[in-house]
């Protein structure tokens, strides 16, 4: 059970197809992953969300702290974690490195106990999922409004109940936009808007009343993440959930979230907030304030099956009889990091999300292409 090696990866790929957002362009992803073998040759991978260079620093400054511990003890290695860094990093990209390490704990805890890490949490009470789909990026396209139904009706045409699309580029744009989306999808699809906190409250104020009637089930980040009055204002002021927390880090960034009224539904993700030994305590304090929680997921099936363990132990809240399936977020961008170097075990029909089984995350790597994408050996376009 003791931890023998802790190594991380940076991952590069260039893109066929350059994307933006409200805020920049992606034409490259970077990813850090790390592996985490113990003494007997067992190992456990682990992802980080944020510059995966830094968070490889992150990584490498907790390994010497962590080296010979029992990989069991989860909690045990995370205080040490958080302590290690509470006068440096109580916030921000040292704890997507907290979040990668205990990301692969738990990976390493379900092989050893071969329980997948969902029921190591406490047990699976959402068996299904209805994954939503990200996408609807922009792109230098001549008809972005094409582009942008196109993509959506192929989204339904996959079977999604639940699209996200990106707003940003200005109210009346965005306004078009929905409304070409929603048009095309129908009403029986839920569609969710993404404003990466393009907006002052007074824009998003403008925004959000002018697509309410397009039935919009929730606006994420629609101003700046440290505007915690301008979202509680917002919240007041439109009958549309407003969602956010993708930049909190820890309980104590959701507590002052939750404690400003800023959001309706919470959104941390696994792989930056302090990993899923974090984020189920972020669950509890989202329970005490009465917020949903729906995981913010990017990066590939490492992060994404540790998101599905995560929500599938989510309690129902309140509880009924009949209640809906949960939703997550699944990235639909084009991502050759997600489909090439992660094998993984979940299923995916007609929309539902069925929870592996397999023991930990239930993912694996695929080698030869972890060193195809190895920042080791791909130099050339890396920014
Ligand atoms: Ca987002």
């Amino acid at each position: 059970m003791r931890i023998k090696e802790i190594k991380p990866y940076v991952l590069t790929s260039k893109l066929d197809e350059p994307f933006y957002f409200s805020q920049w362009q992606y034409d490259t992803r970077k990813i850090c992953l790390v592996k985490i073998t113990l003494e007997d040759g067992t190992y456990g991978w682990g992802e980080g969300y944020g510059p995966a260079d830094v968070i490889k620093a992150g990584i490498e400054y907790f390994t010497p702290f962590i080296i010979g511990r029992s990989a069991l003890e989860h909690e045990t290695i995370w205080q040490e974690m958080y302590l290690r860094s509470l006068d440096f990093g109580r916030s921000g990209i040292f704890q997507a490195a907290v979040s990668a390490i205990d990301v692969a704990l738990w990976d390493l805890k379900g092989k050893i106990l071969n329980q997948p890490v969902s029921v190591l949490l406490g047990g699976v009470k959402n068996p299904e999922i209805h994954p939503y789909a990200t996408g609807l990026y922009f792109e230098r396209v001549d008809d972005l409004e094409k582009k942008l139904v196109d993509e959506a009706l192929e989204y339904k045409k996959e079977g999604f109940k639940a699209i996200k699309m990106k707003v940003g580029l200005g109210i009346e744009l965005d306004t078009q936009y929905v409304k070409a989306v929603r048009n095309a999808i129908g009403d029986d699809i839920k569609l969710m808007i993404d404003a990466n906190h393009a907006y002052s409250y007074k824009e998003a104020l403008e925004l959000a009343l002018k697509v309410e009637k397009y039935s919009i089930s929730w606006f994420e980040e629609p101003v700046s993440p440290e505007d915690y009055d301008g979202y509680k204002k917002l919240r007041l002021r439109t009958s549309i959930p407003i969602a956010g927390g993708e930049c909190e880090y820890l309980k104590h960034g959701f507590k002052r979230l939750f404690d400003n009224d800023s959001v309706d539904i919470a959104q941390p993700d696994i792989c930056a907030t302090g990993g899923l030994t974090e984020a189920k305590r972020i669950a509890s304090l989202a329970q005490i304030y009465s917020k949903d929680v729906v995981p913010h997921t990017w990066g590939t099936w490492i992060a994404i099956s540790a998101a599905v363990h995560f929500v599938a132990n989510l309690d129902k809240n309140p509880g009924r009889m009949y209640s809906d399936k949960p939703v997550m977020e699944l990235d639909r961008t084009e991502n050759p990091l997600r489909d090439e170097v992660v094998r993984h075990s979940i299923v995916i029909k007609n929309g539902v999300l069925t929870v592996p089984k397999t023991p930990g995350l239930g993912v694996d790597i695929n080698e030869e292409a972890l060193l195809k994408y190895s920042c080791d050996n791909v130099k050339h376009f890396i920014k």
